[in-house]
């Protein structure tokens, strides 16, 4: 009688030793994942951040730094990998001598890719000096319908530029990846369909880099947002560049619901003529409590990020 209790503690001893190894090595793949721990792994899980789709961190070396720029009325950020850099959209031409000089004094000497979100002005504008004034090995422009393409004397021009210095120049594609270095890489995510509008036809890039996220929309509007949702790609972001320079036409609450951003960053120009960012943009941000950064306010945004910590502060 004894022997066989010793047996059956001996037996569920073993069991309980296996159920803590279990335990352990499920703990630690949630660290590997990039989660705190079992708390934190619930949390995203309830939270739906695993349905909209987390990206799980891969290692990281050095560091990663996204600047969202003041260009005024405008669009330009800055992403530095430790291998590559890449420049999207360059704002209007007037802010081209300012970007020069942001990229030079941080040491930057070439860009390796130069994206245009979609060829509004304030978007391409300032890309042929951009380019002439820094060596720029390839080009990166929005599958946008024939119909759209724009006309203007300024779009033309840029064509034209891009064909006389053979700068390789390519329509960026849903599913695209681009390796920054380090462990980082900027994947293509938008637009999911073929609008009719170029502001939703924007290209939409992600970032990844560790644990840190970032989402760069371009003036993509509400409707595309919806597709984006409806397509399942991981939004889950740290922080948004906020669409169409705060826009009421953006930012849709399911969008931000998805997106769940620690920080927003919105570009525009001070007392424009649009009066971006819009009130109800700026609500709906505050409501669920995310720290807003302004160009015509705060000047540039600058996120410094190792993969596991995230800082941010901004330049005047
Ligand atoms: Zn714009």
């Amino acid at each position: 009688m004894k022997r066989v209790q010793r047996q059956q503690s001996r037996k569920s001893f073993r069991v309980w030793m296996v159920i803590i190894i279990l335990l352990a090595l499920f703990e630690a793949a949630l660290h590997l994942f990039g989660f705190a721990g079992i708390d934190d792994f619930m949390g995203a899980l309830l939270d739906g951040n695993l349905a909209a789709g987390a990206v799980a961190p891969g290692p990281t070396e050095g560091t990663l730094e996204v600047h969202v720029l003041d260009v005024g009325q405008g669009d330009c950020i800055l992403i530095r990998g430790s291998d590559k850099t890449i420049l999207v959209d360059a704002s209007v031409s007037d802010a081209a001598p300012g970007i020069l000089s942001y990229l030079r004094k941080l040491g930057v000497d070439g860009i390796d890719i130069l994206i245009n979100t979609h060829p509004h002005n304030d978007h391409f504008g300032g890309m042929r000096a951009v380019m002439d004034g820094m060596p720029t090995a390839r080009v990166l422009l929005a599958p946008i319908p024939e119909e759209l393409t724009p006309t203007t004397v300024s779009f033309e021009k840029l064509v034209t530029y891009l064909g006389k210095h053979q700068i390789p120049t390519a329509e960026a594609r849903v599913g695209d990846t681009y390796d920054l270095g380090g462990g980082g890489v900027l994947t293509i995510v938008g637009p999911q369909k073929t609008y009719d509008d170029l502001n939703n036809s924007s290209l939409v890039c992600r970032v990844d880099f560790g644990r840190h996220s970032f989402l760069l929309t371009g003036d993509m509007e509400a409707k595309a947002e919806k597709d984006l949702l409806a397509s399942g790609v991981p939004l889950r972001a740290d922080v948004l560049k906020v669409g169409h320079h705060g826009s009421n036409t953006s930012s849709s609450r399911d969008f931000l619901k998805a997106v769940d951003p620690d920080y927003a960053v919105i570009s525009c120009g001070a007392d424009n003529d649009y009066g971006h960012p819009h009130d109800e943009v700026l609500e709906r941000l505050r409501s669920r409590g995310i720290p807003i950064y302004r160009t015509d306010l705060d000047g540039a945004a600058v996120f410094v990020t190792d993969g596991d910590q995230l800082s941010v502060s901004t330049a005047k």
